[in-house]
């Protein structure tokens, strides 16, 4: 609250504090200091500055030291709430009501300002809410993928932090064991507790008050999805993040997380050595990185995105497509002819039937990449697609690089080619003749809709989450 209440504010109502305490009214107060009570009056109202040389007389006066004036928090809950409705009165929440604002002092009993300040903090909440609609994070996943964009999907600050990390706890090579996570975590005086009835809303939460983060049971002892979850909730920490203010807010946070675990999982330094390597020997493949750093196949399809084109210059696409050929979550830094709505957004649009990544899904043998050459309006793309089986059905992750670069992966033989005009309807959205001849008229399907497009959607502070459960989650497990 400090970064919204001015200083002359916070001054004022400590100054107003103390005098309460001293028992000394306005004009007690003014004779002691040889100045008028309505110059007082105006200095813990915040409407005027004391000079910095009369400090010392003020808290000589007061009874208190210097250092007691200049803190820079509230004296008390009334001081307190009085500060938060000033600034929820300046705020352009409050303006675009054009509402008069009300005059804020003693005059105002506890119960007005403890209703205003609540309706107040309605008021933003509400205005948080109502923005994060289906086309605003639809937008908002944009922006942040064409930003990513712009960067190689890499993020210098973040690489830096998890170095630091690390090296604090001694990582020298290979993957980063559980133990190491959980020193990393004591490290930051935080101790992991594993639990087993977390909130369905959340994947971790952090006591901040008691210096615990509560993780859930590993499913599959030794299970690598756990030190991933653990990083994150330590991201959180690190980069001292706070709660989002927007749905931009919340997804840029979300994406710093996962950035932060997948460098501390797949560090930057040997991560780059071994893959020069396997350039070098022109036999890149995602999963021999994968299995290198014991992740999973996605996080290191998506972790090469970061590196590849930042360390070796090379253009990369990654795809990640669900059960009916519609994109789940997709990058491309090399021209790949994604499949756009008119806002840009990418989620939940049909790819190519003759990708890759949908190809695969047909003939591919689950355990083994599937290698193919795409030819597009924009040259040609070599990929290598896995697949895989969620409980939405199956999925499929496919990394990429134009044509030339394929040299230098595994697969690069492949005799796989297909040809794809998309957007074109002709290329694989119309049925063939034969079909559309017997049957157009006489269907009629009902649609079902991708709930993971739509359904992550934020409310309240914490999107997605329910705050209410959490406090009380919090409360029953801190007694412990
Ligand atoms: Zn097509």
């Amino acid at each position: 609250m400090t970064d919204d209440v001015s200083y002359a504010h916070l001054l004022g109502a400590r100054l107003r504090h103390f005098r309460g305490l001293a028992r000394m009214t306005l004009d007690d107060l003014a004779s002691a200091l040889g100045t008028s009570p309505s110059r007082i009056s105006l200095i813990e109202n915040g409407h005027r500055e004391p000079r910095p040389s009369e400090l010392p007389t003020f808290a000589r006066a007061l009874g208190v030291s210097v250092e007691d004036l200049l803190v820079l928090t509230a004296p008390n809950e009334r001081a307190s709430e009085e500060l938060e409705l000033r600034r929820m009165q300046a705020s352009p929440v409050f303006a675009s009501l054009g509402l008069p604002k009300v005059k804020i002092g003693r005059g105002m009993s506890d119960d007005v300002l403890g209703l205003l300040v609540g309706l107040h903090r309605e008021l933003e909440r509400r205005a948080t809410t109502a923005s994060a609609t289906p086309e605003e994070a639809r937008l908002r996943n944009t922006e942040q993928r064409a930003m990513m964009r712009s960067k190689n999907n890499y993020l210098p600050d973040i690489e830096a932090i998890a170095e630091e990390q690390l090296k604090r706890i001694g990582h020298e090579a290979g993957a980063l064991t559980h133990r190491e996570v959980h020193l990393m975590v004591e490290q930051l005086g935080l101790e992991v507790v594993y639990v087993d009835d977390l909130p369905h809303s959340t994947r971790s939460i952090t006591d901040l008050e008691n210096g615990r983060i509560y993780l859930p049971p590993a499913s599959i002892p030794g299970g690598h999805g756990l030190r991933s979850i653990a990083l994150q909730a330590v991201a959180h920490r690190l980069l001292e993040h706070t709660p989002p203010k927007s749905y931009a807010d919340f997804l840029h946070q979300r994406l710093q997380i996962n950035y932060f675990a997948a460098a501390c999982l797949m560090p930057q330094r040997q991560s780059v050595e071994f893959l020069g390597a396997r350039k070098q020997a022109r036999d890149l493949a995602v999963e021999d990185f994968r299995d290198a750093f014991g992740t999973t196949h996605e996080a290191a399809a998506l972790r090469m995105t970061n590196l590849m084109t930042q360390h070796f210059g090379i253009g990369v696409h990654f795809l990640r497509v669900g059960p009916d050929g519609e994109v789940l979550k997709a990058y491309e830094n090399n021209n790949l002819p994604l499949p756009v709505d008119v806002t840009g957004a990418v989620e939940g649009q049909i790819v190519c039937r003759k990708w890759g990544a949908r190809r695969a899904v047909e003939v591919a043998h689950r355990t083994t990449e599937f290698w193919q050459y795409t030819d597009t309006h924009a040259g040609t793309f070599w990929s290598s697609t896995q697949t895989g089986h969620s409980s939405g059905g199956p999925f499929s992750i496919t990394f990429g690089v134009p044509f030339d670069d394929a040299r230098f992966f595994r697969g690069r033989e492949t005799a796989n080619r297909q040809t794809s005009t998309c957007p074109d309807p002709a290329c694989c959205r119309r049925p063939p003749r034969d079909l559309e001849a017997q049957w157009a008229g006489r269907a009629w399907p009902s649609a079902r809709l991708h709930a993971q497009i739509l359904a992550s959607l934020p409310t309240g502070r914490f999107p997605g989450v329910d705050e209410t459960e959490i406090y009380n989650y919090l409360e029953r497990h801190s007694r412990s």
